[in-house]
């Protein structure tokens, strides 16, 4: 399998050329030249177990890794890292089904692809014979920092510079990042917000490559972001696995379609639920659930994509996002795979902020993709009225999810079976999600957690619970306009131990 970026039809390349790219010359994302020539078969993954679905859906994705190194990639990446190597259990709650992606090492969904993504770096970084070092740039809304480096810190070949929106994340999302230990680890502050920091890394991207500034240096950028198509594979494997449970457990049988809520940001999730049906999977509805940013709705229900509007910190920060980078895949496919035309809407979105796609596609998006949003107040309902009548506790993106399903249900737009993604642990958001059941929450963000554990009997997750005391070695907070200058000032020093 070949791959080809979403704006132009040039250049096809490996898919571990892919990979260490992360973004394409043109700015555009790489695909897949054509998935339906994937050798896959999906009802063989209702009999696999979740490492062995994760080997398959990667094999038929990335041709030029062969059974063995897939094998070792998937070990060395999941093996003993999650709570079970099951990875993401699906519990039913109420009406609706929940597919736990939090259950690895930093609390978040981020985890089941940025624990594979290092495998895959370093497997083709050895396929291609590169010298090189590989340096990985990436922004994060919160949570793709820290996951990301738990990946990569200490392997080998590789550097990770993260930059998260000052002010931006939660308190624990921002523990989690700053204390991170490791020789090859840089984790930095940037004045303004999540799409600040993410146009800025791939502005960095475009003058790298189009000054050729590393020349003379040993290092290659790379991106550890969703537009990395080895970010983005990983993650079609839970649908599959979320639907081989429920058929395992008599809750639906082989062949009846169920629709998947996603918590959406970037775009990146919900766009593996879609890869998925392409690949076979019986999906009926994927809806994207949005917080009060709700771009990513009116673009669905209208087909006008807009990001000239205010920009709302809310409870749900890791989805606080006007600029979704995976759509653009979305609609390149549902274009019937047309480089031209989705490198216009692109470029309409970067001189205007805005574009309008066209009836055909509009209609194409429509047939499997539904829209919903919903405010701090709806989220905070929604948790409440979660953990009250099913004793079950949802972090707020999660929330955000459920509110979606419910309004959707209650409409007769959507139909059962319903799987709703959690996307996080409710203590990693551990004051927003106490006060939504009433508890208040304390000024230190620690003691909020053990309250909250105490009051509802569930357990902290290990990595947040050893958060308290940590040592902060990462304390720099730069302007957005010092970034690439940050970037090549940190790839010229030899040593960052801390
Ligand atoms: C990243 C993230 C999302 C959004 O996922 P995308 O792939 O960016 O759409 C939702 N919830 C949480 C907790 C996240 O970390």
């Amino acid at each position: 399998m070949l791959y080809q970026s979403t704006r132009s039809k040039t250049e096809a390349i490996s898919s571990a050329e892919a990979i260490l790219r992360g973004i394409a010359p043109d700015g555009g994302l790489y695909m897949p030249c054509s998935l339906a020539e994937c050798d896959f078969d999906w009802e063989k993954t209702l009999s696999m177990t979740t490492l062995e679905i994760a080997e398959y859906v990667l094999s038929a994705l990335f041709t030029d890794f062969s059974k063995e190194e897939m094998q070792g990639i998937v070990e060395r990446a999941y093996r003993g890292k999650f709570e079970s190597d099951d990875l993401t259990p699906t519990v039913k709650v109420g009406d609706k089904y929940i597919l736990e992606l939090f259950r690895g090492p930093t609390s978040a969904f981020k985890d089941v692809a940025l624990s594979v993504l290092p495998q895959l770096i370093t497997a083709a970084r050895k396929k291609l014979g590169k010298q090189t070092e590989t340096v990985i740039l990436t922004a994060t809304s919160g949570d793709t920092g820290k996951a990301a480096l738990e990946g990569f810190h200490d392997v080998e070949g590789t550097r990770i510079i993260v930059f998260y929106p000052e002010g931006g994340v939660s308190a624990t999302q921002k523990a989690q990042m700053v204390t991170q230990e490791g020789n090859n680890v840089c984790v930095c502050a940037v004045r303004g917000n999540f799409d600040d920091a993410q146009t800025g890394v791939k502005n960095i991207f475009a003058a790298v490559s189009e000054n050729d500034l590393l020349k003379g240096t040993s290092a290659e950028l790379s991106s550890a972001n969703s537009i990395n198509i080895g970010r983005l594979a990983p993650q079609i494997v839970y649908y599959f696995r979320s639907y081989a449970s429920l058929v395992e457990n008599g809750e639906i049988k082989k062949g009846d379609k169920v629709s998947f809520v996603v918590p959406t940001g970037n775009f990146g999730d919900i766009l593996a639920g879609y890869f998925a049906k392409l690949l076979g999977l019986p999906v009926e509805k994927l809806v994207c659930a949005s917080n009060a940013n709700n771009v990513l709705t009116e673009f669905l229900k209208t087909g006008h994509y807009n990001k000239k509007r205010h920009f709302y910190k809310t409870l749900s920060p890791s989805m606080d996002i006007l600029v979704s980078s995976n759509l653009e895949r979305l609609i390149y496919l549902a274009s019937g795979c047309d480089e031209k035309q989705t490198a216009e809407y692109m470029a309409e979105l970067n001189t205007n902020g805005e574009y309008t796609v066209s009836d055909e596609i509009l209609k194409e998006l429509q047939k499997t993709f539904l829209a919903e949003y919903c405010d701090d107040k709806q989220t905070e309902r929604a948790i409440h009225d979660t953990y009250e009548y099913y004793n079950y506790l949802c972090d707020t993106h999660t929330a955000v999810a459920v509110d979606a399903a419910n309004v959707l249900l209650k409409s007769g737009e959507l139909q059962a079976p319903v799987i709703v993604l959690s996307t996080a642990s409710p203590f990693k958001f551990s004051a927003a999600v106490s006060s939504a059941i009433g508890v208040a929450p304390k000024d230190n963000e620690f003691e909020t957690m053990r309250t909250l554990s105490s009051t509802t009997g569930i357990e902290i997750p290990k990595g947040l619970a050893g958060l308290d005391g940590k040592k902060v070695l990462h304390k720099d907070v730069i302007d957005r306009d010092d970034m690439l200058d940050f970037v090549l000032k940190k790839i010229g020093e030899k040593n960052w131990k801390k």
